[in-house]
């Protein structure tokens, strides 16, 4: 812990030093990483409850670490947001979850794929709409299949350029959701201004149903008002059969979580789906 002095320099602190090294050791780590494909997606189902058939996955990075094995992205991605590296991974995010998306349509797999972006890659938002344009292009895929999740609280760092990518995004025909929703205090006369196609209600509030119905009312209150905003309402985090039997009475659109399955590789979702 860094010793501080009222005017707030650092007059001891024999971690600094070491921590700067850690610092720049993960750093030069995840550039390699991204160079050289330790990352991975793994691809998680989201159920159409209508129908209970998987209408999408949605894409979630791990890297793949030659000693440290399987990293989390809770582990680097904010670090990767705060030191500007993460722009190299959403490049390949998307290119590898593109080209994913486009190997199924192939195989004749309707499966919509969603990918996650930061709030950082929105506002370089020339270099993400290019490299998404790019992609879609050269893999030949039609666009209305892909979809960008941002999180509700990364829209509001910068409401103004947010917008204007998320326009661009949707000019291009990718689809574009609001994660996390609940968590970023936005509001409504922002949400509706803003060109999105699906809102997901966070895991807090979906897990919350059992133990307070406060969140049960906060769930089926924002379903509504996700479907007054003509946006398909996704609930997050789904682990339980009450949860799902919830959901179900309160009209919510799709779902996601353990209760159905585990983020996994390609080949295991495609394993998964013949079943
Ligand atoms: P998120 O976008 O909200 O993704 C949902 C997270 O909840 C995932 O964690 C997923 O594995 C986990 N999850 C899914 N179902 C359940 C469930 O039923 N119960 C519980 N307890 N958890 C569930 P994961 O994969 O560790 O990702 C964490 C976060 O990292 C994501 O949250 C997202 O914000 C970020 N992230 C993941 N992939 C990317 C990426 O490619 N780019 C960026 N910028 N961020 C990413
Ligand atoms: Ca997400
Ligand atoms: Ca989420
Ligand atoms: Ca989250």
């Amino acid at each position: 812990v860094a010793k501080r002095n009222k005017g707030g320099y650092a007059i001891y602190d024999p971690g600094h030093d070491e921590r700067r090294r850690e610092h720049l050791t993960l750093l030069g780590e995840l550039r390699h990483a991204v160079e050289h494909d330790e990352l991975v997606l793994h691809y998680q189902p989201k159920m159409t409850l209508a129908t209970m058939k998987v209408g999408a996955v949605e894409a979630l990075v791990r890297w793949d670490h030659p000693v440290r094995g399987f990293i989390p992205p809770g582990e680097f991605v904010p670090f990767a947001e705060q030191t500007g590296s993460i722009g190299a991974i959403t490049h390949w995010v998307l290119r590898r979850a593109v080209h994913q998306c486009a190997v199924w349509h192939r195989q004749g797999l309707q499966l919509r794929v969603s990918a996650n972006v930061s709030a950082r890659d929105l506002r370089t938002g020339e270099s993400l709409v290019e490299t998404l344009a790019n992609a879609l292009r050269v893999e030949e895929v039609p666009a209305s299949l892909m979809c960008l999740e941002i999180t509700e609280s990364g829209l509001m760092e910068d409401p103004s350029s947010a917008q204007a990518t998320l326009r661009r995004i949707r000019d291009l025909g990718v689809a574009t959701s609001i994660d996390d929703y609940g968590t970023g205090y936005s509001s409504l006369a922002y949400i509706k201004q803003l060109p999105v196609n699906e809102l997901k209600i966070d895991r807090a509030f979906v897990a919350g149903m059992e133990v307070d119905d406060r969140n049960a009312a906060i769930v089926r209150s924002t379903i509504e008002l996700g479907h007054n905003l003509g946006l398909v309402v996704v609930a997050e985090g789904v682990e339980t059969d009450h949860e799902l039997a919830n959901l179900q009475r309160f009209g919510c659109d799709m779902a996601q979580g353990y209760r159905f399955a585990r983020p996994m590789p390609a080949a295991d979702l495609e394993a998964w789906l013949k079943k």
